[in-house]
């Protein structure tokens, strides 16, 4: 067992996960802290999943997932981004929507009007009466919500009842909506539904379909180092406990190794939280209210699954099977990624309803994520009234943690709170309040 004491008299602190809040919270916390990150997986929890392709001579690292983000949403993110030096590049992610038997049902495309990307629709959508009407629809939903999204009680809605109560247009809800917001939380249409209006509003009247989806240019290979300064780093060490030990926490791996800190930030999934915590009892119970759902990704070429000839598609492919849970969602990572634009055609499907050939595909990866209801809400404020405990040692911090879509932009919105409890300096300036 070690004492806890730390010959420069800087308090130790543990991170234990490597997903970007935990990245970000260590990276904040660096300067006051003697900083140990715990991760379970061989690698940073970024770039844990990431694979090589190879094709026509060249080698690109694939990111898996591939992370999107906006202007108007993800102020956080990119004023860390922007702090540490991330390259990022506007991305196309128009897209083509299609039913169970290929036909396809929308097909619209972006052109960019100085800052402003607008859409259109494409190919044969132009002549079916069908997608014009999911136009119109799309353009009375988008012009009904920004009105809506500052209105008074729409936290006291669930998403599908703002839906029903809205009169959002059935086609447009159906084939393009629920689809785009499953993959964008990846979880059922359901917990789309689920979720509370004014998250889902919020994110959709941010200017996501104006100001056009962007990229870090260089994958995460390039972020993660940028983050881990100064820190010392234990992959391939799963935390199995964290409990109180006198003035400290005690932490134990699962292969059974003890360390002792006087803070310890846990950046895991809350469910994943839940397991590695004896002794916080409340907070063990709160983190079991918040929701999360299963999903996989596959990395291929297969392109059986498009719903015509890659060439003039858009880069995003939704097929919308009637009676599915979910869609099946994939990316042409070629025509979505400016680096891998030399390269033949390769996919990130998330969701793969339909075979994908095994001799086609790279990886499949597993994932979960956490949802939001308006109960799992209530648990989470509860959550962050503990850190306002006096001699609070144990911080949860992740993409659950907020008031807003488990994306990118919660989980360093997360950080920067938890750092501001921490007394440290955020090097950028920011809303998020440190106190609940
Ligand atoms: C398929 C998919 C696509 C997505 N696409 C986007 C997107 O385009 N844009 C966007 O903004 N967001 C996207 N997201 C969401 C985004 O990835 C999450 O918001 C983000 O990863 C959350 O970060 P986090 O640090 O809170 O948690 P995580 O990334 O889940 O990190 C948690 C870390 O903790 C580690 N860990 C768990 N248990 C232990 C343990 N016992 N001991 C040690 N370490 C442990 C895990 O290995 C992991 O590295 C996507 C998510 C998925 C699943």
């Amino acid at each position: 067992m070690d004492s806890g004491a730390d010959s420069q008299g800087k308090p130790r602190l543990a991170v234990i996960g490597t997903g970007i809040a935990g990245l970000s919270a260590a990276y904040l916390l660096k300067d006051d802290h003697q900083v140990t990150v715990f991760e379970s997986q061989a690698r940073a929890g970024m770039g844990a999943h990431s694979v090589d392709y190879a094709s026509k001579g060249i080698t690109s690292r694939i990111d898996i997932p591939l992370r999107i983000f906006c202007h108007g949403y993800y102020d956080n993110l990119l004023a860390l981004y922007d702090h540490i030096g991330v390259e990022i590049l506007t991305s196309d992610h128009s897209g083509i929507f299609s039913d169970e038997t290929g036909r396809v049902l929308l097909h619209y495309g972006n052109f960019r009007l100085g800052s402003v990307h607008l859409s259109h629709l494409k190919g044969n959508s132009w002549l079916n009466p069908a997608a014009w009407t999911i136009g119109l629809q799309s353009r009375r939903f988008f012009a009904r919500a920004k009105r809506d999204v500052s209105r008074s009680g729409l936290a006291e809605l669930s998403f599908g009842e703002y839906l029903q109560q809205s009169g959002a247009g059935r086609e447009f809800v159906a084939t393009v909506l629920l689809p785009m917001m499953s993959v964008t939380c990846t979880c059922s249409y359901q917990a789309v539904r689920d979720y509370p209006a004014d998250l889902m509003l919020e994110y959709l009247t941010c200017g996501v379909h104006e100001l056009g989806i962007m990229t870090a240019a260089k994958g995460v290979d390039d972020i993660v180092p940028r983050m881990l300064v100064d820190v010392e780093l234990q992959t391939n060490s799963p935390i199995a406990l964290v409990e109180p030990d006198g003035e400290q926490l005690r932490v134990v791996t699962k292969a059974g190794s003890t360390r002792h800190f006087d803070q310890v930030v846990i950046a895991a999934q809350a469910h994943q939280a839940a397991a590695m915590l004896a002794g916080f009892e409340e907070r063990r119970v709160l983190l079991g209210r918040i929701p999360f759902e299963r999903s996989s990704m596959s990395v291929h070429s297969d392109q059986e699954i498009l719903p015509a000839p890659v060439k003039g598609l858009s880069p995003v492919n939704y097929h919308v099977p009637r009676d599915a849970e979910r869609a099946e969602v994939s990316v042409d990572l070629t025509k979505a990624i400016a680096r891998l634009s030399d390269q033949e055609t390769v996919f990130q499907t998330w969701n793969p309803i339909r075979r994908i050939a095994p001799n086609r595909e790279l990886a499949r990866v597993e994932f979960t994520r956490p949802t939001v209801t308006r109960d799992s809400r209530k648990a989470v404020i509860a959550l962050r009234e503990q850190h306002c405990q006096p001699g609070n040692r144990l911080w949860l911090c992740g993409s659950y943690m907020t008031e807003k879509i488990p994306l990118l932009e919660a989980a360093v919105d997360s950080s920067v709170a938890v750092a501001g409890h921490l007394g440290a300096a955020i090097p950028w300036k920011t809303d998020t309040p440190s106190a609940v």
